[in-house]
């Protein structure tokens, strides 16, 4: 741990936003401070929402001097945020070094899901997802991943208003894979659900994944998130045109270490979520729902039918609602739980894997990004 302490004159400040409990814990061990520190300082940050070391005032003058010279809690800077006529609210954010990402807040009854992206851009390239026509650019950090958190809740204004949680479940699925940005992913989602800090529980934080195997399997030695597979093919020769990866993985290799995953988890009920998105013409036939519901036959999963959202370099088509209501059928009388996903936000681009958009900032400056993947609410039909 003694590279997160820099000294002010050599190394940039430690961003304490991404430090779990154990890290901050490490990090004022490594300072000759007592670890309880690590709790407060979790708690102002999280609960409180505090960016300004100097008025956490329970850790003496003398800490607090010192934390000025080493650390700083640096959220990420929201470029622009815009409100869905529905309630959904969307941000892009700027990340340090330039590019751009982008977070949804969807409101639904009782629940409110933050959808957080990963990484800019992303390397996988799956022929349907505006992000992956964008190429890979880097990794988020887990200050960038949960700072997506903390701005969520701060612009409305709630980290103290006590009136319940703004942000109740949290999806992996913006921009990038989240399965190759492993560490910093586990990070940010171990303070998603740490109690110092947004307290939500396992099962309401989600990890999508298009199926990177390796990465899965260590995920389940280190966490108990629920997951979900985009799967988007019910066999191996058309998964490996929309999700290249697939050639690498194939759908047998995942789905078993998806069932690894699930079996490892402590709470035996638990079940894995299947996207699938519905392309026009290429995956939504009543044949290829017939094979899915054969694929999938022994496998503990409920599936989430998700219509294409068209974005410009795309020659994909989105399905009409009456191939998506067969589709749907299929699979529910085969005995599925199936859910269709609405487009929410739909006047502000903030549906699954959409388009690159158009950001003006308060300013006026606009600036081309492409949109993260988003909605994670999804509708029983
Ligand atoms: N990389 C991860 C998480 C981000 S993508 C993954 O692939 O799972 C989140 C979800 O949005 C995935 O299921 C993805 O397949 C879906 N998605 C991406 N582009 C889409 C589009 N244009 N229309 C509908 N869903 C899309
Ligand atoms: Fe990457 Fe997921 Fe988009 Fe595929 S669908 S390119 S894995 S973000």
């Amino acid at each position: 741990m003694s590279s997160l302490i820099a000294s002010s004159s050599e190394q940039p400040r430690v961003n304490l936003l991404g430090l779990t409990l154990a890290q901050m814990e490490a990090f004022f061990e490594n300072l000759g401070e007592k670890k309880f520190r690590a709790q407060q300082v979790l708690k102002w940050i999280h609960h409180q929402g505090e960016t300004d070391i100097a008025a956490m005032t329970n850790l003496g003058k003398a800490l607090r001097e010192k934390l000025l010279q080493i650390a700083e809690v640096r959220p990420p800077e929201i470029v622009s945020q815009h409100d869905s006529t529905d309630g959904t609210r969307k941000w892009a954010i700027r990340v340090e070094g330039g590019g751009l990402v982008e977070s949804v807040l969807i409101p639904d009854g009782n629940r409110a899901t933050l959808c957080v992206s990963s990484q800019v851009g992303c390397s996988l390239d799956c022929s349907f997802c505006s992000t992956g026509k964008q190429g890979f650019q880097r990794d988020l950090s887990a200050a960038e991943i949960i700072g997506q958190v903390w701005l969520a809740i701060k612009s409305y204004d709630a980290f103290q208003s006590g009136n319940g949680r703004i942000v109740t479940n949290v999806v992996m699925m913006g921009m990038g894979e989240p399965l190759l940005n492993f560490d910093n992913v586990v990070s940010a989602m171990n303070l998603m659900m740490e109690d110092l800090a947004y307290g939500i529980s396992k099962r309401r934080v989600t990890l999508s994944t298009s199926g990177v195997v390796p990465a899965l399997d260590k995920l389940a030695q280190v966490s108990e998130v629920s997951l979900a597979i985009s799967l988007h093919a019910p066999n191996d020769a058309l998964r490996s045109e929309l999700v290249p990866i697939n050639r690498k993985y194939p759908i047998a290799m995942l789905l078993e270490s998806a069932s690894r995953y699930i079996d490892a988890q402590s709470d035996k009920k638990r079940v894995v979520t299947i996207e699938y998105t519905l392309i026009a013409g290429v995956n939504d036939q009543p044949d290829q729902a017939r094979e899915l519901a054969q694929l999938l036959r022994d496998f503990p999963c409920k599936i989430n039918l998700i219509p294409f959202n068209p974005f410009d370099q795309s020659d994909y088509r989105r399905p009409s609602g009456n191939a998506v209501s067969r589709f749907w059928q299929v699979l529910v009388d085969a005995g599925y739980i199936v859910t269709v996903r609405t487009t929410r936000g739909d006047d502000i681009d903030a549906a699954c894997g959409q388009l690159v958009g158009q950001v003006v900032d308060r300013t006026g400056r606009s600036e081309r990004y492409r949109n993260a993947s988003a909605l994670s609410a999804s509708e029983v039909r």
